[in-house]
């Protein structure tokens, strides 16, 4: 017999207490804690463990005790690992009893009955409730019988509260796969109201997450530009379709220029997937955000690059087309002089396309690498500036030239091929980008620690807004100038990736209408 003589009564206020528990209580620790009580004190025991299975291996883990002291759950833990070998959903009760007695011992000397019941769900085994008392009593079937309701009640409330636990978990890992998702995230309920952003959605787009929150989706994302319909047009044409029933639901793709709110325009690709409810209806729409401006700016390169290049081709190819065609003719007779003129037309394009094809090969080949090889020695930017303008000063009559360079110029490690290669390119631009003439000045100055080298003129200058992108690669600032002179928008690109070989960085200041002065610094070790 049970030790309580009301067990009857008592048993009604556990089924009761089990009752508000899983009603109650969803975190599992909290209805463990309530299902173990309730059992101890129901069969009047003095100490009562819950073990549960883990789903991945089968182990069976200590998970809530009373009456046990701390140290004695790895010890228990050990016991209760092989519980259960394979998939069956009961224990063997065999070697379950064994276990008991062996797990009594290391609780507790003086425990001499133990009581254990498993928590099963839907055929599924959860864990096992044990309870030990200090002294023998007997259990009639009937009394087992009460229990093993009790600890059904109990594994439901487990059950509920495991999978509380596994939702809440799905939660987190989702929330986490969101927030850190590289791509812009956002979801808008049926109706087109943001209800979540992550943060790459906030660097993208410009709109912080508390202020995207709650706001129709056409409020937060304005387009400068968009190349199809929105989502509100897509949807009163349709969308979402089902291709066929079971089939996942087609997604939509827009692509725009995005303002931002602080006047930012980014190029971006959004894919809207709609979650169904079992009727068919749109419950949400899940918007995915690729920022495509670099994507958007490479190809816009790419058609540059076709343009400029044919172009800066074609007129050398044509000049030595001509002048070699003239030469041939055979109905008439060169003196030597118009021989040599045109064979010296001839020589000089023939040398700009090797020139163009070199800048071609070296910016390719830095795009590959990732940089510029370089043959190191001692150079003096003093001298290569002096011999620059002197070579370039044969090329026009309109521009004063100034050498301004401070006294005894320090050497630096560097490859002076290519280090005159910027400078040359630097004085050339000077020249080609001051078209009514004007000084131009080359110079430099040292610290201890570095060597600046300038070139200023008093020409068209360049926007604010240019400044950076000049150095890209290809990019010309758009205008007559551009249209009007030579160029291929490579120089300056490979002037930037020379220098940053050397460690050292280039830029420009300058007012536009009123000259721009190109400056490089190089560290001295
Ligand atoms: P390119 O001269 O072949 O076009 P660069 O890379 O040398 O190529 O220069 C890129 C662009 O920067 C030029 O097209 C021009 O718009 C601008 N630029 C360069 N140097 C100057 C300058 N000294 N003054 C004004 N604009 C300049």
């Amino acid at each position: 017999m049970l030790t309580l003589p009301d067990f009857p009564v008592r048993q009604r206020d556990f089924l009761l207490e089990i009752s508000r528990a899983i009603t109650a209580r969803l975190e599992l620790s909290e209805v463990l804690k309530r299902v173990l009580h309730a059992s101890v004190v129901m069969v009047a025991g003095q100490v009562g463990l819950i073990a549960l299975r883990s789903e991945e291996d089968g182990i069976f883990a200590v998970r809530a005790y009373a009456g046990i002291s701390p140290d004695k759950v790895t010890p228990l833990n050990a016991h209760l690992a092989d519980l259960f070998t394979g998939r069956e959903t009961t224990p063997d009760y065999h070697y379950l009893n064994a276990k008991l007695s062996e797990m009594a011992v290391i609780i507790h000397d003086d425990l001499k009955q133990s009581i254990a019941m498993p928590l099963t769900f839907a055929d599924k085994p959860l864990g096992l409730l044990i309870v030990f008392r200090s002294y023998q009593a007997r259990i009639t079937p009937g009394d087992m019988q009460i229990l093993q309701s009790f600890a059904d009640q109990a594994a439901i409330a487990v059950n509920n509260a495991q999978l509380y636990e596994r939702i809440n978990q799905e939660r987190q890992r989702l929330a986490a796969i969101l927030q850190y998702s590289g791509d812009g995230v956002m979801i808008l309920d049926a109706s087109l109201d943001i209800i979540q952003v992550n943060s790459a959605f906030e660097q993208i787009t410009g709109w912080l997450s508390d202020q995207a929150m709650g706001q129709p989706v056409d409020e937060v994302l304005k387009w400068a530009r968009i190349e199809q319909s929105d989502l509100r047009d897509a949807i009163l044409q349709g969308f979402p379709r089902q291709k066929a029933p079971g089939s996942s639901p087609e997604t939509f793709y827009v692509e725009g220029d995005l303002q931002r709110p602080d006047d930012l325009i980014v190029s971006i690709g959004i894919t809207y997937a709609p979650l169904l409810n079992q009727d068919g209806r749109v419950t949400n729409y899940i918007a995915s955000i690729r920022d495509i401006s670099s994507f958007r700016r490479a190809q816009e390169m790419q058609n540059v690059f076709i343009s400029t290049v044919s172009h800066e081709l074609r007129t050398p190819v044509a000049l030595i087309k001509g002048y070699a065609s003239t030469l041939n003719r055979q109905d008439a007779s060169w003196n030597m002089q118009v021989v040599h003129q045109s064979l010296q037309v001839i020589e000089e394009e023939a040398d700009r396309l090797t020139e163009l094809i070199d800048d071609l090969l070296t910016a390719s080949k830095i795009q590959a690498e990732r940089g510029v090889s370089l043959q190191m020695a001692d150079v003096r930017l003093d001298v290569l500036g002096a011999g620059a303008v002197e070579r370039q000063k044969t090329q026009t009559t309109r521009h004063e030239f100034i050498l301004s360079f401070q006294e005894l110029f320090p050497a630096i490690q560097g490859d002076a091929r290519r280090l005159r290669q910027v400078i040359d390119n630097l004085i050339t631009n000077a020249i080609k980008y001051s078209p009514n003439g004007g000084k131009i000045t080359v110079g430099g100055r040292y610290s201890d620690h570095s060597v600046t080298f300038f070139v200023r003129d008093e020409g068209a200058g360049i926007p604010e807004a240019e400044q950076e992108r000049i150095f890209e690669r290809f990019y010309r600032v758009e205008g007559n100038l551009a249209r009007k002179t030579k160029g291929t928008g490579l120089g300056l690109y490979l002037a930037r990736a020379i220098i940053h070989a050397h460690k050292g960085t280039i830029a420009v200041k300058s007012t536009p209408g009123r000259g721009a002065t190109f400056y490089f610094t190089i560290p001295r070790d």
